[in-house]
């Protein structure tokens, strides 16, 4: 645990009654060195009396004006921006924090489909092994079918005309997003430009409220490319962040490419998983990436997989600068590590994955070569840049799910008693990081996302709960009370989504 952040001193305030400002981690954070509030214009919105956790340290209050923070600090500070026109929350004690990011979703690609708002929200099932089974049968096979035209699963792209019913179905996500606290979202590769077209316009029109961060499937690139649509192109709600390539399968189907065999052998596929991505056409794919103004991110769940990726990112010169990324990174020796690290290569991991895996992944690897799986600590521990996401729709978008398996490693049902593998469990801020500040990182937004900070864009969530010190496994009954982007509140709650079967 953070030594900052333990129970007692995450609360205690300094001076609250004189001029005081805050318990926060660094000089900067402190409402001392604002500009004088009386000065200029108000504050639109001030939240108070709360906890307000910045990311690093807490705080009482926080105050916005326009898009940014203008203040964060004791309640006595930050009320001094407060004038007629200000819109004042008493928290009573409530929980703000960075609105939440998910580094890794599809919900564009699923809002395309045309659901509804329930299809947004997060549904307890309780494990049923057959129907597992099953479906990870029919996805090995579609693996198989790929790989057998000697495609990777994002090779196909397309670009239909926007229409009103597209823009409608994605508002529809938008909402449920918001809802669950969720500010920004990454879109882990498009295949479908005409979305991007349609969010472009939504914000024209001034319609979006959550942030969406755009990587196109390496199908796309060239076209986005020609449309001048590449890393760093858009505004304060759409932008374009990069491609995604795509290395192996997935490891319930034993299609993710290992070095040595998987140790079992349930679907008869080819005993080393699947390579989508053969060495040489991964060095042409990143230096094409690269070259058209692209930051890359590349699927890749095996340590073969993960090696023939890095071996491309090194054989293109990757550099901490890039800030290029891997996906999943499931099945990682030390080797593998070490090389990441070195890059300066994010690991984009999945929280759920932390309970969901633990059905099959000792079986589909053995015991000697699970030590190297899903050891999300041992990465952090090591310095490695990580960040996190949900994988939606393959798991629930809510981060709150998220944050509780990844910090108990236990299952809603309890499985396995004491958590799967307990040794690679994250704390709740080191969790929380990784989707806020550590995801701004990765999105290169660190500068003014991702904590709460005077200057930076006001994004922000509001819990009725403190997730830094309720017990763990009630994180997931986390109830939301507000959700603020770029200034503006994007939804009002109470909502919450307790996990009951
Ligand atoms: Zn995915």
């Amino acid at each position: 645990m953070d030594s900052r952040m333990t129970r007692r001193s995450a609360l205690v305030l300094t001076g609250t009654a004189a001029a005081g400002t805050i318990a926060a981690g660094r000089p900067g954070d402190q409402a001392d060195l604002q500009a004088d509030p009386q000065a200029g214009p108000r504050a639109d919105l001030v939240l108070h009396s709360g906890v307000v956790w910045t990311g690093d340290g807490t705080a009482e209050a926080v105050a916005v004006r326009g898009k940014r923070v203008v203040a964060v600090g004791s309640d006595h500070h930050v009320l001094r921006w407060a004038g007629d026109r200000t819109r004042r929350v008493d928290l009573r004690g409530a929980f703000v924090g960075p609105g939440f990011r998910d580094q890794h979703t599809h919900l564009i690609t699923r809002a395309l489909t045309g659901v509804g708002p329930e299809a947004y929200r997060p549904v307890y099932k309780p494990y049923d092994e057959k129907e597992a089974f099953e479906s990870r049968r029919r996805t090995g096979q579609r693996h198989v079918e790929i790989h057998a035209r000697g495609e990777t699963p994002v090779d196909v792209g397309a670009h239909s005309p926007v229409t009103e019913k597209m823009k409608n179905d994605l508002l529809v996500m938008q909402e449920e997003v918001a809802k669950q606290g969720v500010t920004t979202v990454v879109e882990a590769g498009l295949r479908d430009l005409g979305a991007l077209e349609a969010l472009f316009q939504l914000a024209e029109e001034d319609k979006l409220k959550v942030r969406f961060l755009v990587r196109v499937a390496w199908g796309c690139m060239e076209e986005a490319a020609k449309l001048g649509w590449k890393t760093g192109v858009g505004n304060d709600w759409v932008k374009v962040l990069g491609v995604k390539l795509y290395s192996d399968g997935w490891l319930g189907p034993r299609t993710s490419a290992l070095r040595r065999p998987y140790a079992d052998d349930p679907y008869g596929f080819p005993r080393k998983g699947i390579l989508f991505l053969e060495q040489e056409r991964a060095n042409r794919d990143v230096a094409r990436a690269r070259e058209l103004g692209f930051n890359i991110t590349t699927h890749a769940i095996g340590d073969r997989g993960l090696k023939v990726t890095l071996n491309a990112y090194e054989h293109n010169d990757v550099s901490p600068r890039d800030r290029w990324a891997i996906e999943h990174v499931q099945v990682v020796e030390d080797d593998l590590l070490e090389r990441m690290i070195r890059g300066g290569v994010i690991a984009s991991i999945q929280l759920s994955f932390a309970t969901s895996d633990q059905r099959f992944a000792e079986n589909a690897l053995g015991r000697d070569r699970l030590r190297h799986a899903y050891r999300w600590r041992d990465m952090l521990r090591a310095r490695l840049p990580m960040v996190g996401g949900t994988d939606f729709d393959i798991e629930a978008l809510d981060p709150m799910w998220g944050l509780q398996r990844v910090v108990t490693r236990t299952e809603f049902d309890g499985t396995p008693p004491g958590g799967w593998r307990p040794d690679q469990r994250l704390d709740v801020p080191a969790a929380m990081r990784l989707i806020t500040s550590r995801a701004a990182f990765a999105s290169f937004e660190e500068r003014e996302r991702g904590t709460v900070e005077p200057g930076n864009y006001a994004d922000l969530v509001v819990l009725r709960e403190n997730p830094l010190t309720i017990p763990p496994d009630r994180l997931a009954f986390t109830t939301r009370l507000m959700t603020v982007v770029n200034g503006r509140i994007a939804a009002e709650g109470p909502v919450s989504y307790p996990p009951t079967a």
